[in-house]
């Protein structure tokens, strides 16, 4: 099968700053892969070239095998990371005056039930929520009923509740076998919503594959975590490896039960304890040595 998008050795350089170092992507038709990493690493610029809106330095692209050109425009969706919408008009209006820009709209009931937009439809763009103005930027990147859509870095700045309603409608239209690129920094919504992810930093992908498939080859152990007061930190370091995050200690562990009789046996109070999966933010400290700069 022939991928949908084809990116091999792409750079970016601006000036003597090399943004995007040399990356390769392939994304198969209906796949959503995640392009995500700290501030600074590259992602929009890579995104951007994607799109056929920046020029790459070095590198191609290839859409259904063929540079960026006509055909690709007309079947891209783009949601860019901050759009600025026409004020004093509604988001209906908002919706025709990107329809009339295509010969072939889709239906616009149809995006409404899509993206969740009809609670607001007849009000002012200047008087939407976050979230509501999120879902109605994904309606005009779906204006178009594109068979590849980008999305960067979408979520940025809304609540956990509105960002996990905006998971749903992403989830929804991949069943329709739409091509996804996103881009973010939030690595719990990589792994909710990719098929394959591309963890990047200082414009190189350090880290890629299916997320679950990727955290089973870098971690075979639990964490357990507990507040760093309710243990004798001096006593227990002599004992067993822990990690000090904020006001809490984390122990990587194999063997559950054997960690907890050595707590035990440090009279830790087990009261507050928790105990989790390693996640992409795990394997991001764990590729570069510092945490995630969101
Ligand atoms: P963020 O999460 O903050 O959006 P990002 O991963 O999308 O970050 P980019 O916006 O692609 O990162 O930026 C990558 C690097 O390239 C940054 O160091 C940025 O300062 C630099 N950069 C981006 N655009 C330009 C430009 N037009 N001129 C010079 N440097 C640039």
């Amino acid at each position: 099968m022939r991928p949908v998008m084809e990116v091999k050795t792409l750079i970016k350089r601006y000036g003597n700053f090399t943004a995007v170092n040399g990356i390769d992507l392939i994304l198969n038709a209906g796949m959503c892969m995640g392009l995500l990493g700290p501030n600074g690493a590259g992602k929009t610029t890579t995104i951007e070239i994607l799109e056929g809106i920046a020029k790459p330095t070095g590198g191609s692209v290839l859409f259904n095998g063929q540079p960026l050109g006509k055909a690709f425009k007309d079947t891209a969706g783009i949601m860019f990371q901050s759009t600025a919408l026409q004020e004093f008009i509604t988001v209906r209006e908002t919706l025709q005056l990107f329809a009339r820009l295509y010969q072939k709209p889709a239906p616009i009931p149809e995006l409404v039930v899509k993206c969740a937009l009809g609670d607001f439809m007849e009000q002012d763009t200047r008087r939407l929520s976050g979230g509501q103005r999120q879902r109605l930027l994904l309606a005009i990147a779906l204006i178009n009923d594109p068979s590849i859509l980008f999305l960067d870095e979408p979520t940025t700045g809304l609540d956990p509740q509105s960002r996990r309603n905006f998971w749903k409608l992403i989830r929804e239209i991949k069943q329709q076998n739409k091509t996804i690129l996103l881009t973010t920094h939030y690595m719990e919504e990589a792994y909710e919503l990719s098929d394959e992810i591309a963890i990047m930093d200082h414009g190189e992908i350090i880290a890629r594959g299916a997320p679950k498939r990727l955290l089973a080859q870098h971690f075979n152990s639990m964490i357990l975590q507990l507040p760093a007061m309710d243990a004798d930190l001096t006593k227990l370091s002599a004992a067993i490896k822990f990690q000090r995050r904020n006001n809490e200690i984390e122990i990587e562990s194999r063997d559950i039960n054997a960690t907890l009789q050595v707590l035990l046996a440090h009279n830790v109070n087990l009261e507050n304890l928790k105990i989790r999966n390693h996640t992409l933010d795990d394997l991001f400290l764990k590729l570069t040595g510092h945490e995630l700069r969101a």
